[in-house]
């Protein structure tokens, strides 16, 4: 069974007891209430008899009733019977003969009255002849209200003169009753009523009485609701019944139990509401848990696929990692072996240059050692002919050419020695003046004319002078190549400041350079030289070695004819001076 018709039988379930209960609950509230009314109302018609039951033998002892019944004077028993009616606040008195014909009443001309049966009483007055106490009620109708009689005989000794009756009026109960809403019958023995607050029942005959207090659908008391305006189909009343011992009457009230079926009606509205009300808070409750169930289980789906995903991409990049690490490692090895591989290109270069000029060196060398020689010989000669002072000055020019050449070999051996990777504060005069020394021998032995133009002070750059020294041997040696066929061979040699940057220039008047050579000139093996010449490595290495430095380098034809190549070198700042 599905949660929504197990919902709508429990509701119904709820429903109909609430309906049970309330009803069942209000129905005693109108029966506790009403066999109040029962009590009360009952209790009013009672006293009121109970008055009168003992008023009438009372009267019969007085001898002015016993007078007036045995003269059968009419004014004289008007006059007793009106004072006795009047004392006893009774609706009429009557005096009534041996034969229970009327002789006088309390009220005028009662004997005038065109009803023939409105003063017979028969069974009160045999009751009275008996000595008993009469009784009898003279049924109502619609129009009048019902009267009750008491009649007491008059005797004296044994002589019975005749009888004396009260009639009571039962007006004033039913106006006591009149005050309660529910319809309140009296019914006397035979089933006809009494007394009612409902006027049209009045003389009526309820045949057959229920002392069940239940909701009647007795045929008799329908028959008595049916003259009730509105009432139709199911019972509308509570019969309570009461027994009024001393009459031997029934009283019953017919309790309305349309207002409590109302309240039971209106008990089950709210079940009903509270149901829809309490079925629809559950129903968000139990869409809410699903709904959050659901997003629960989502979530945790997602999630498991979020872990799987982070673990294998976890696993990918540790792959990832391990291959970077091991490209990390190579290209470590890769630039250390191109360090290498550069260091030696370096020296390889060097010693290019230097082979390129070995020849003038040599010349350089063995010009001042047959000198040295000839000096030496004069000076051992000056000696032997005792003119020692003489020898000295041939000495001193043997001494300073020693100097000299020893100068020469040990730049030589500075320059050939490997270059380090280091940077510091480095004088382009100190490297400009011993580049010089090892390319001035080419220089002269080519008769090229070097002009220089140094500025005062030392200009310090940043740097490595054996490298430093390298490039400006290139250059200088370059320019000397470009210049072999050349007339008045010249290079110009310039250092400046310019903005915090040294300007180191090597210009030639050679025949400069060919465009398609010049996009390739600081390519590493570009050569215009014959094999044996060039490596084609010195302007590709200077480059390298300017950049490293934060420099840069151009080349240019100059207008007048020749190249010009310009550096430019940061110059060392006052700390980094000061610091060395
Ligand atoms: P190499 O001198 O071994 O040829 P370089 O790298 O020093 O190698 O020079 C490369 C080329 O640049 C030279 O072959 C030459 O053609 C050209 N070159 C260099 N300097 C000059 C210059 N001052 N004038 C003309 N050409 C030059």
């Amino acid at each position: 069974m599905g949660l929504a018709s197990l919902a709508m039988c429990l509701s119904l379930a709820v429903i109909w007891l609430t309906g049970v209960v309330s009803l069942r609950f209000f129905l005693n509230e109108v029966e506790t209430r009403s066999l109040a009314t029962l009590e009360v109302q009952s209790a009013v018609l009672e006293k009121l008899l109970d008055k009168f039951r003992l008023m009438a033998p009372l009267m019969a002892r007085s001898p002015d009733v016993y007078q007036t019944l045995v003269t059968k004077d009419p004014i004289l028993g008007r006059q007793v019977a009106a004072i006795a009616a009047g004392m006893g606040g009774a609706q009429e008195v009557w005096f009534l003969d041996d034969a229970g014909k009327l002789v006088a009443s309390s009220l005028e001309n009662a004997k005038e009255r065109t009803e023939p049966d409105l003063h017979a009483v028969p069974t009160a007055f045999r009751q009275a002849v008996q000595g008993q106490l009469g009784r009898e009620l003279l049924i109502g109708s619609p129009v009048n209200t019902s009267s009750y009689v008491f009649a007491s005989g008059v005797r004296s000794g044994n002589r019975f003169a005749g009888a004396l009756a009260i009639k009571v009026d039962l007006q004033d109960v039913e106006q006591a009753w009149a005050l309660s809403k529910d319809p309140i019958v009296a019914m006397e023995e035979g089933g006809r009523v009494a007394v009612t607050n409902v006027r049209d029942w009045r003389g009526l005959v309820y045949s057959s009485v229920q002392n069940e207090k239940v909701l009647t659908s007795d045929p008799g008391l329908l028959g008595l609701t049916a003259a009730l305006p509105g009432v139709t189909g199911a019972p509308k009343y509570l019969d309570l019944p009461s027994r009024l011992q001393a009459l031997g009457w029934d009283v019953h009230v017919l309790a309305d139990i349309g207002e409590a079926r109302q309240q039971s009606g209106r008990a089950m509205i709210i079940a009903l509401l509270l149901c829809v009300i309490l079925w629809g808070l559950l129903g968000i409750a139990i869409y809410r848990r699903d709904e959050l169930s659901r997003r629960f289980r989502r979530d945790r789906i997602e999630a498991v696929r979020l872990e799987r995903r982070v673990r294998s991409r976890t696993a990918e990049l540790r792959k990832a990692n391990t291959l970077l690490e091991q490209e990390v490692r190579d290209r470590l090895q890769a630039e250390e072996d191109l360090r290498r591989t550069q260091a030696e290109l370096v020296q390889a270069a060097k010693l290019a240059t230097l082979g390129q000029m070995s020849a003038a060196l040599s010349h350089e060398y063995n010009q001042p050692l047959a000198a040295i020689r000839s000096d030496a010989e004069i000076a051992d000669m000056l000696i032997e002919r005792g003119r020692a002072e003489e020898a000295r000055s041939n000495l001193s020019k043997i001494q300073k050419m020693v100097a000299r050449m020893a100068e020469i070999a040990r730049t030589l051996k500075g320059f050939t020695r490997k270059s380090g990777t280091g940077v510091n504060p480095v004088s382009l005069n100190q490297v400009i003046d011993e580049a010089l020394l090892m390319v001035r021998p080419q220089l002269k032995q080519r008769d090229i004319l070097l002009e220089t133009d140094l500025p005062e002070g030392a200009v310090i750059v940043k740097g490595g002078r054996i490298r430093l020294e390298q490039v400006l041997v290139n250059l200088l040696s370059n320019a000397s190549d470009a210049l072999m066929d050349v007339g008045k061979p010249k290079i110009d040699l310039g250092l400046s400041r310019h903005e915090g940057m040294a300007i180191l220039t090597v210009a030639d008047n050679g025949s400069g350079l060919d465009p398609e050579v010049l996009p390739h000139i600081f390519d590493p093996f570009f050569t215009t030289k014959d094999v044996g010449e060039g490596l084609g490595l010195g302007l590709s290495i200077t480059y390298k070695i300017i950049h490293d430095f934060g420099g840069s380098i151009t080349v240019r034809n100059r207008e007048t004819g020749g190249a010009e190549f310009v550096i430019q070198l940061p110059l060392a700042d006052s700390e980094t001076l000061a610091a060395e």
